[in-house]
């Protein structure tokens, strides 16, 4: 559809990257004296983060969508390389062409056992956020039906068979809007419910260059769990890039963020004590929280669609979102093309809820330190079959060998709890 309120106005009001054409500064600044503008888009996406961009670059890829009218809108101009993003996958990705490093070869340590894997056919890979978010804008600003501004979005509405961005000064209206931002405080809704679990995954990264060449880039560090376990769940992943450059990750699983200083200490403790490096310049640094919970996200309404983390598309046991929101972006360009509803994508089947719920239930009541947890999933199953339980993509049978290599005494009587609750929920609604 993409009928044009004010369409003269759309294209003076593009603010595309660093791009300083005069024309558009004019307009722009003069269309900023009108008080609110309407317009008219088929789709718009909101947030240029992983998921939103994701989204945008299926998008371009498919001929159904060069004739749609898209607008992309982030508060941020997305030229900070703010996240890593490192996940597994057997075929070349969306975004092959900008894996940054790939690992054949992973370590798994922690006091009872440690092993190094072959992945094959897997391949660990890692994404530099600023490539991504380059790659994808400058293609984006090549293609003459895709707008992007940047504002700070203050609400998302369904009106009838319309959706309704709001910013200060502007209105977008949509058949579709495709939402990654958080509009309400989700930890503060899941908290208020029973039998959800809310733990975080929170994490701190140094990239550390050393000036000896130590490092072996062949393989990653996938989770050393030797470090301190006092203040929840801790492991560490080492991923060298090069013979003298790795990035550091100290992460936990917990209910409350640590203080930025108790980060750079275990991070300090890891490099000199396990990699055994006293000399080191750190020349990236980055931190991140993400939700660990079985909190049912919304996934929108009618014309609204959320993707992404604000979707609930991050695994809730393993905080794992990137091959996720690739699935989900996937589904939806399948869908649109389909003339189907976006919003009745499954891409994961019921039955992985309950595994993450059961190993958030054990996590969270600690009736089993992770470091044991995953020692055992280590020790007594292929690492490939792990991947794909974690991918949600294990059969029937295969999900059973993994639960009967866990404590029977521990997993059981959670499984039982969280199929209740499951069963309960369903009678209430
Ligand atoms: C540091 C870090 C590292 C991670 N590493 C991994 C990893 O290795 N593997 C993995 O699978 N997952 C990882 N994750 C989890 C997950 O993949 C990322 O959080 C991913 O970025 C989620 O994508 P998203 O699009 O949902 O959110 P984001 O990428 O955060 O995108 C949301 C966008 O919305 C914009 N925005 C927010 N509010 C507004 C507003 N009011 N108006 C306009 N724009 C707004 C933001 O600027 C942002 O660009 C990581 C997370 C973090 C934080």
């Amino acid at each position: 559809m993409a009928s044009s309120l004010a369409s003269q106005n759309r294209r003076s009001r593009i603010h595309r990257g660093n791009e300083k054409d005069a024309y558009y500064e004019i307009h722009f600044n003069c269309i900023s004296l009108f008080s609110i503008m309407q317009q008219q888009y088929d789709y718009i996406i909101t947030g240029a983060g992983c998921a939103g961009l994701s989204l945008l670059q299926r998008m371009m890829q498919h001929s159904f969508f060069s004739n749609k009218k898209i607008l992309l809108i982030d508060k941020d101009e997305k030229i900070s390389n703010d996240k890593t993003w490192c996940f597994w996958e057997q075929q070349p990705g969306l975004f092959e062409d900008i894996v940054y490093h790939r690992w054949q070869q992973i370590d798994f340590y922690s006091t009872d056992f440690s092993a190094r894997f072959d992945l094959q056919p897997y391949q660990y890979k890692m994404i530099r956020g600023i490539d991504l978010y380059s790659t994808v804008l400058n293609e984006a600003k090549q293609h003459s039906n895709i707008d992007i501004i940047y504002e700070d979005i203050l609400s998302i509405e369904n009106s009838s068979n319309t959706a309704i961005v709001r910013t200060k000064t502007n209105e977008f209206y949509a058949d579709y809007v495709f939402n990654s931002i958080f509009f309400d405080d989700w930890k503060q809704q899941a908290l208020q419910q029973k039998d959800i679990y809310v733990l975080l995954q929170h994490f701190k990264g140094w990239i550390i260059e050393i000036s000896e060449n130590k490092f072996d880039e062949r393989i990653a560090t996938f989770m050393d769990f030797r470090v301190d376990q006092n203040k929840g769940t801790s492991f560490v992943y080492v991923l060298p890039v090069a013979k003298n450059k790795a990035l550091i990750e100290h992460t936990l699983f917990s209910e409350n963020i640590l203080q930025q200083h108790e980060y750079d200490a275990a991070l300090e403790n890891y490099i000199r004590h396990y990699l055994n490096v006293k000399n080191y310049t750190v020349t990236h640094s980055e931190s991140g929280v993400i939700p660990m919970t079985n909190f049912k996200f919304s996934k929108g309404e009618n014309r609204v669609v959320n993707i992404g983390t604000a979707g609930g598309i991050t695994k809730g046991s393993s905080g794992y979102t990137f091959q996720f929101i690739q699935k989900h972006s996937e589904n939806i360009i399948h869908a649109l093309v389909n003339n189907e509803d976006p919003l009745h994508i499954k891409i994961n089947a019921n039955r992985f809820y309950l595994y993450d719920s059961i190993l958030l239930n054990v996590l969270y009541h600690k009736k089993m330190n992770g470091d044991k947890l995953f020692a055992q999933l280590f020790q007594r199953n292929s690492v490939q079959h792990i991947l794909k339980f974690l991918d949600n993509e294990t059969s029937l049978k295969e999900e059973l060998n993994i639960m009967n290599s866990v404590s029977l005494k521990t997993f059981l009587p959670a499984a039982i709890k969280e199929i209740y609750s499951i069963f309960k929920a369903k009678i209430n609604t």
